[in-house]
This record gives C-alpha cells, structure tokens and sequence, in this order.
C-alpha cells in the first residue's frame, strides 16, 4: 500500500481534544487506503518546560542527560495519539525512536539522522498495521544512548521517514495554513505562498522561519520527497497549505519573496585581542569545537596592532561561548581585553532567489531601515539573502517595514 506521512506539531497535539481531531484527519487518509506513519511532537510548551528543568539543574548540562529529559515529550503524544487510533479501531502503534531504530550521530541535542531501517515497520503494515505513531525529535547514537535533533527536529524526523519509506508526500500540519511570506504572526499582511523553492524555504529557515526546520527542508531537497506545509485546525483538500518544490515550478519572479526574523541571536564582541596572523583561527576553532554555531563575524580596524573581533551566535549558547573564550585566554592561546555579550539583538533577513539576478534588494532595504530611524549593527549577505542585526525592540517594525517596501502582501 502506498505510504504517507503526516508529522503534527506541538499545538496540533496540545490536548486530547486535539489529539482526537489530528487522530481523525489520520483515519481519512487510512480510509483513502495509506499505510500512514505518524510523527507527534510534544504538547505545546512541553519540550521548553523540560529544557527550563535541565537548565535549572545544571546550566553546562552534560548533552546526553538533556536528551534523556527533553525527548520525553514526544513519548507522551506517541503512545496518546496511538490509544486515541486503537479507539476508533484503527490498528495503530507508536513507536520511539530507538525502538524503530532511527540511527543518529551522537551529536547530542543537535544529531542528524544517519539511517532508518524500514523492516521492523514493514513487517508490522505487512501484519495489517495501518499507522505507526512515531515519537518525533529522538533518536539513538551508536553508543546506544538517546538523541535528540535540536529544537524542532520533529519536522526533520517527518522528512526522513518520507524518505526512508518512499512515502507518496510529507504533510506537514501545524497551526498556520502554509508558507507565508513573513510570520503572520508579526505581519497581518502576510500572504500565503501556494508554491516555494526548496532553496528559498531553506535560507528562510535557517534564517529563523520556524514553520520547518532547516535540516527538513535540506532532505527533503536532496531526496525529492514531496513535502507540503498545511493546518491541522481546517478541513483539507489534496491542494490545501504550501507545497515546497523545486525552483522551476514556483511561478513567482521577483527579488525578495519573504522577509524571516530571529529573536534569539546575541552580539559577541571580544574587545582587544591581538591582530596577527592566526587569529581567527584561534578564536573561532574552540568556539566550534565548543558547539557554537558563529552566524555573521566582522573585524574592526585595527589599531596599535590590537582589533575587535565582532560574532553573532544563538542566545542560548552565550554561557558556553563566554566559557570557550575564558579558556582559550587562560591557556594563552588569545588575548583579549574583555568580551561584551549584547543579547537585545535580532537578525532580520530579505530572501529571494530573484536578488541573483536582480540588483538594488541591498539598497531598498538599507534605506528602508533608515527611514524608520532603525540602526544596523551587523550586514551578513549571500547569493539569495542580506541579514541586518538591529536592536530586537524594532524587530517587528523592521520585519512589517520591509514586507511593506517589497510588495509582499501581494502577488507577483
Ligand atoms: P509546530 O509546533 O507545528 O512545529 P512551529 O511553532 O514550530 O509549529 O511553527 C509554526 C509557526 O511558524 C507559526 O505559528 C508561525 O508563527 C511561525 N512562522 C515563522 N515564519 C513563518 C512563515 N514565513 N510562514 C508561516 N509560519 C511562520
Ligand atoms: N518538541 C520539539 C521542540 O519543541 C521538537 C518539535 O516539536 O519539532 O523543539
Ligand atoms: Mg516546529
């Protein structure tokens, strides 16, 4: 039978009640005669109270006993949603993760999937098993312990048992009914896209658009699965929600197609440290060996042969990056004066496949900013994407001026 998979996310599963309407759009597609893997994150607001207790008990958490606590809440929904399928009889079962397996890394609280051997599901469709309940988000590391995929990683999870079963489509429901051009929630005028580029989705992503995790859309490009972004709350067609699809089926043509935000970014600045030639390296080697992912970094000019080194990091890794760099000075590797952490940042990006052919995106944006008086303390650019990090009070105006200033609220 052909295979389909349906990830819900945390507010599609916040209650039973919710639970029963997901279990139901689940019983359609069954009725339509899909086998359906069913992937669940936990109940809304669930994994952020269990990664507030590890951090309460122990701020440099050891990784692996983060992911022993905050995966749990997918156990939770996984053997709910299950009961609640058992009860409209239909034969149903979850599964956690190390239980189906889905092999990962042992890159704790951030471990990619390497493998997900179909057998132990096959064999129980071939039984007459009709939907498989998978905990989302987890997995296991080849050291047998449990892994989780960073914040999110229930989309990942989705995409990867597409890709594993040879699923007919990913469907992907959460509580907005597709892909807008910004978060609705930040802009009334944001539009909802029938189509978008897997490129363009990916840089929107990364770029702070939570409605997919980025490593989702990065497998979902690279094994051609075909994935769509629709409401758990509205009752859905076949052409409901947001399909995300290659570059040449998206009919729209203009340089920017949607404006992404990150709240959580922080601004480094190491105040002071020698200007040679190594620097760099000895600065940002044990920021990543420590686990931090550096975004944008500037060198200042340097004087009297001593500069400000300048990087941008998620906020919750600003103790661990502080750390890295204390050590680094004490074993005499960097010197450094001081280091500032400014976390009443936030990173606003434009993205659009069309900025590679078309000029100007940079300009319109700069000036857009300037006139709401909106100061630019970082610029990071690539081929489709020119980030500003701004003081995080303006966020939303910065976000609702640049929807405005590229005519996003309407259609190409
Ligand atoms: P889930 O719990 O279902 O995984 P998430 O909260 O992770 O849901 O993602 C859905 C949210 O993503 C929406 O509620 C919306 O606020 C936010 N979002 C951010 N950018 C966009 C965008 N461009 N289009 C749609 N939703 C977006
Ligand atoms: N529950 C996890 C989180 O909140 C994973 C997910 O929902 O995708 O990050
Ligand atoms: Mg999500």
């Amino acid at each position: 039978m052909p295979v389909l998979v349906m990830k819900f996310g945390g507010t599609s599963v916040a209650n039973l009640d919710r639970i029963r309407r997901a279990a139901k759009r689940v019983g359609v597609e069954v009725a339509k005669g899909y086998d359906v893997i069913v992937i669940v994150s936990a109940m809304s607001g669930k994994t952020n109270e269990l990664v507030g207790w590890v951090n309460e008990t122990s701020p440099l958490y050891d990784a692996r006993e983060y992911d022993a606590v905050v995966s749990s809440g997918e156990n939770v929904t996984a053997g709910l949603m299950a009961l609640t399928l058992q009860e409209m009889d239909i034969p149903a079962r979850s599964w956690q993760g190390w239980q189906v397996p889905v092999q990962t890394t042992s890159a704790h609280a951030s471990a990619r999937i390497e493998d997900i051997p179909p057998a132990n599901i096959e064999a129980k469709f071939a039984e007459g098993m009709r939907v498989a309940v998978v905990a989302g988000f987890q997995g296991v590391s080849p050291e047998g312990r449990i892994t989780t995929l960073g914040r999110g990683g229930s989309d990942t999870t989705a995409v990867a048992f597409a890709a594993a079963f040879g699923a007919e489509r990913c469907d992907i429901y959460t509580d907005v009914d597709g892909v807008y051009t910004t978060d609705p929630r930040i802009s009334s005028k944001a539009r909802k896209l029938d189509k978008i580029a897997f490129e363009e989705m990916l840089e929107l992503a990364s770029l702070g658009a939570k409605v997919l995790q980025t490593r989702s859309v990065e497998l979902a490009m690279r094994y051609k699965v075909k994935l769509r972004v629709l409401s758990s709350f509205e009752e859905q067609s076949d052409e409901a929600g947001t399909l995300v699809c290659d570059e040449e089926e998206v009919m729209e043509n203009r340089p920017v197609s949607g404006i992404a935000y990150s709240r959580d970014e922080a601004k480094m600045t190491l105040i002071s440290v020698a200007d040679r030639p190594g620097i760099a390296a000895a600065i940002f080697g044990p920021l990543s060996e420590a686990g931090i992912n550096v975004d944008m970094i500037i060198q200042n000019i340097a004087e009297d042969g001593r500069t400000d080194m300048t990087f941008s990091c998620p906020t919750e890794q600003v103790a661990r990056a502080e750390k890295a760099m204390e050590d680094a000075k004490s074993s005499g590797a960097i010197n450094y004066h001081n280091l500032l952490a400014d976390t009443d940042v936030a990173k606003v990006s434009a993205v659009g496949i069309g900025m590679r052919s078309q000029s100007g995106v940079a300009a319109t944006m700069f000036k857009t900013l300037s006139d709401e008086g909106i100061n630019i303390k970082v610029i990071a650019t690539s081929e489709i994407k020119i980030s500003v990090l701004i003081d995080r009070k303006y966020m939303e105006l910065a976000v609702q001026a640049l929807h405005d200033a590229f005519e996003l609220e309407k259609a190409a």
